[in-house]
């Protein structure tokens, strides 16, 4: 979405109010576009809706939180992933999934044998 920022006619007074209205009333914080105050939203109210589904129980304020938690627990990942799957939630992350699970493959062993380079092995803290 382009933004209209070349020459604002401040007289013509057609803006979007709303993108003025991007502000945190909490923390007075302004925010670019609406989305972005939404979800900064969730910081303050405490709700944490972000919900691992994998039989954890844990939920989370932020997507990238939750997204550390599956680095850590590939399981959970899987779990939740069968539970929404067929979902929008599901087609976004199935992407993501393949999308990372063949970065793996290329960085993993296999790959690293196949290169044969004389680096030294790395192992992932
Ligand atoms: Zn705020
Ligand atoms: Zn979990």
């Amino acid at each position: 979405m382009p933004l209209p920022n070349s020459s604002p006619d401040e007289t013509e007074a057609d803006f979007d109010l709303d993108e003025l209205n991007n502000i945190c009333p909490s923390c007075a914080k302004t925010f670019a576009r609406k989305y972005d105050l939404k979800r900064h939203l969730v910081i303050h109210s405490g709700v944490r809706p972000y919900v691992c589904q994998g039989g954890c129980g844990e939920a989370f304020k932020r997507s990238d939180a939750r997204q550390r938690h599956w680095v850590k627990n590939p399981t959970c990942e899987a779990r939740h992933l069968g539970r929404v799957i067929g979902t929008q939630e599901g087609e976004r992350m199935l992407k993501r999934y393949a999308h990372r699970q063949a970065r793996r493959l290329e960085s993993g062993p296999e790959f690293k044998k196949h290169v044969k380079s004389s680096a030294k092995r790395e192992s992932p803290v």
